[in-house]
């Protein structure tokens, strides 16, 4: 396990004192960087910070580290019924630095090893920490019993949550800098048996925002025909697939290409995930009876050129994006189906008139996300005569068909995959699948049209990609199960 530098704790803990700012940390930073010097000299010398705040906080650390050796001994002996006794201590422990370090810590590994959760799970015993990487969940420690009260309490304090409530879920943020980027950290809570379950989500802002659509990882083919269909002043282009399939890196990657300054640009969220320079963006808030469908018609009412809502999700959503899109706006939005066609027949399932969908719908990119193969261990090799992958890919036996596989090696945690690329499918609807549509054709139909036209499917899509090295054939066959 690689056990963070002290100095990303000290400039942390100091951030949480209220004795520097964001803004001072990374000026310090930055000095740091270019001289080498020790962080804390630096605080000191830029007069950020006084040389008793530094010693100070060495000196609570081993003061702490006292206090929760002799808590810790007091608390072996718990059982599962004792929670509810527990709180006054977990504050006690919570505050203490020994905690705050290990929680940071965990924060630290993941956002190195590019986790994009992490699971803390409370069981027998104890919790068990788990990082998402690359899609796949992988076990990183057990955290012994005594530690559990205290580590839930102190995540639920950084978000915010109340630390007394443990029967009810919770959901909260947290804000972590590291190095220079901002982290965003979405947390829930559930209650089970054991203990609270905490899931923490890592949204790194520095990532996204400034993603380009060429960076996405479409096929030149597919890039083409996307950026083609950004280009309408109106109308509405739909994203899908299911969650966590890059939809949102993709529609921010779009926005920032139509973003200028002489359109409006005004967005609908659940939630804001990433803040654009430029581009107004609103956050449904049920409570408050900020759903999307009401916040696209108020949207309608501040002279819009694009729109984007996060979600079609009602039928209600649907009407009024349609409408939007038929009177001189183009709309952005995400859907959840299989493939691309599903999306238009959903907004037929959900009640919307088959011509309004035909005039309003120009295209639909349906995606999901492949892990890519690690190139330090990356070999390629042929497929057997009578390999059952023959007929996914559909060659005969005597085809020669060179593919790629990890060894797996240290660099990627032993699987053989490292970071993840998407495979589309962009739908275009043209004048022949728009006159199935206004005629309430099936999805069968509807895509053996778009297939005739010369529809690269998901499944094509990621063979291509399979055969060119970024990915392997089981990875694609894995992602596009469902459609055979
Ligand atoms: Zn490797």
């Amino acid at each position: 396990m690689d056990i963070p530098s002290s100095k990303k704790i000290l400039g942390y803990q100091l951030i949480e004192k209220g004795i520097i700012t964001k803004e001072q940390l990374w000026e310090a930073i930055r000095v740091q960087t270019k001289t080498g010097e020790k962080l804390g000299r630096i605080l000191i010398k830029l007069g950020f910070a006084s040389e008793a705040d530094i010693e100070q906080l060495a000196g609570d650390r081993k003061e702490s580290l006292k206090n929760i050796e002799q808590v810790a001994k007091d608390d072996q002996d718990y059982s599962t019924q004792d929670y509810e006794a527990m709180s006054l201590k977990e504050e006690t422990m919570a505050s203490d630095a020994p905690v705050i370090r290990l929680v940071n810590s965990i924060f630290i590994q993941a956002i190195e090893e590019k986790a994009s959760d992490i699971h803390f799970e409370p069981n027998a015993r104890g919790i068990r920490v788990r990082f998402r990487i690359d899609g796949m969940l992988r076990q990183k420690m057990q955290l012994p019993r005594k530690d559990m009260g205290a580590v839930i309490s102190r995540i639920k304090i950084m978000s915010a949550m109340d630390i007394a409530e443990k029967r009810l879920p919770q959901d909260g943020r947290i804000q972590l800098i590291l190095e220079r980027r901002e982290i965003d950290l979405r947390v829930s809570t559930l209650p089970t048996v054991y203990g609270e379950k905490v899931v923490a989500r890592l949204l790194d802002r520095s990532d996204i925002t400034a993603y380009t659509l060429k960076q996405i990882g479409f096929s030149e083919k597919n890039l083409n025909l996307f950026k083609k269909l950004l280009c309408n002043s109106h109308g509405m282009v739909l994203l899908t697939g299911p969650t966590g399939s890059g939809k949102t890196t993709t529609m921010y990657a779009a926005l920032n290409q139509l973003n200028d300054l002489e359109k409006n640009i005004v967005t609908v969220e659940d939630p804001v995930e990433y803040l654009l320079e430029g581009i107004n963006q609103t956050q449904v808030n049920y409570k408050a009876g900020m759903t999307f469908a009401a916040g696209l018609r108020s949207i309608l009412r501040q002279d819009p050129d694009i729109i984007m809502v996060g979600e079609i999700r009602d039928k209600e959503t649907a009407r009024i994006a349609i409408r939007a899109a038929n009177t001189g706006h183009l709309v952005l939005s995400t859907m959840h189906t299989n493939d691309a066609i599903g999306a238009i027949t959903c907004l037929l399932d959900m009640g919307a008139e088959s011509f309004l969908v035909a005039a309003s719908v120009l295209g639909v990119v349906a995606q999901r996300l492949v892990r890519v193969i690690c190139l330090h261990c990356k070999e390629d090799y042929y497929l057997e005569t009578d390999a059952p992958e023959r007929r996914f890919i559909n060659v005969s036996q005597t085809e020669v068909v060179k593919l790629y596989r990890g060894k797996g090696c240290d660099k990627c945690g032993y699987t053989g995959y490292s970071g993840r690329l998407p495979i589309h499918e962009v739908l275009v609807v043209n004048s022949g699948l728009r006159q199935l549509i206004v005629k309430n054709a099936a999805a069968d139909e509807l895509r053996e049209k778009a297939v005739g036209c010369g529809l690269v499917s998901l499944k094509q899509d990621g063979i291509e990609k399979a055969l060119q090295g970024l990915t392997t054939l089981q990875e694609v066959m894995r992602v596009t199960y469902s459609e055979d």
